[in-house]
C-alpha cells in the first residue's frame, strides 16, 4: 500500500479524501468539493485566509502509482530535493497536528454530550420516581425520624 497524502482527511469535513487531495499555499488540505466552494467563493482559505487559487492548489492523488512516486524529484538537485522533502516534512506535521486538534476536539464534544445525556436521563428517573412514590418517600422520612 502506498499513500503519498499521509494525513488524507479534508481539513473542513473531515472526511477521507478520495480520489485527489487538494493542498492550497497555505498547507491545508480539502476535498474536491470543499476545494471547489472555496475556490468560487474566493475569499482565500476557510481556515487561515490564506491566498487560494487554481494555479497555486497542489492536486496529487492520495494513492500515486509507485513508478510516479520514484520519479517524482528527478532530474533536481540535491539541494532542492532536501527543501522539498524538508517542506513534505514539516507540512505532514502541521497536518498530523490538525487532524489530532480535530480529533480530540470531537473526542471532547461526544464525551460532554453523554455526560449531559446521562445527567438528564438521571434527573427524569428522580422525577418519575418522585411522581411515582410520593407516600413511599413521605413514609422513608417519617421512619427516619
Ligand atoms: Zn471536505
Ligand atoms: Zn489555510
Amino acid at each position: 500500500m502506498n499513500a503519498a497524502v499521509a494525513m488524507s482527511h479534508c481539513n473542513v469535513c473531515w472526511e477521507p479524501l478520495q480520489g485527489q487531495a487538494n493542498i492550497a499555499a497555505c498547507g491545508h488540505l480539502f476535498c474536491d468539493s470543499h476545494a471547489e466552494t472555496a475556490l468560487d467563493a474566493a475569499e482565500g482559505c476557510p481556515l487561515c485566509g490564506g491566498q487560494m487559487s487554481h494555479t497555486t492548489l497542489k492536486v496529487v492523488p492520495v494513492e500515486p502509482a509507485d513508478s510516479a512516486l520514484e520519479s517524482a524529484l528527478l532530474g533536481l538537485n540535491p539541494d532542492a530535493i532536501a527543501q522539498a522533502a524538508h517542506k513534505a516534512v514539516e507540512w505532514w506535521g502541521k497536518q498530523t497536528e490538525l487532524t489530532y486538534q480535530e480529533f480530540m476536539r470531537r473526542a471532547s464534544a461526544s464525551h460532554a454530550q453523554r455526560e449531559q445525556r446521562y445527567k438528564a436521563k438521571l434527573a427524569e428517573v428522580h422525577d418519575a420516581y418522585k411522581k411515582a412514590s410520593p407516600q413511599s418517600e413521605a413514609q422513608r422520612e417519617a421512619t427516619q425520624r
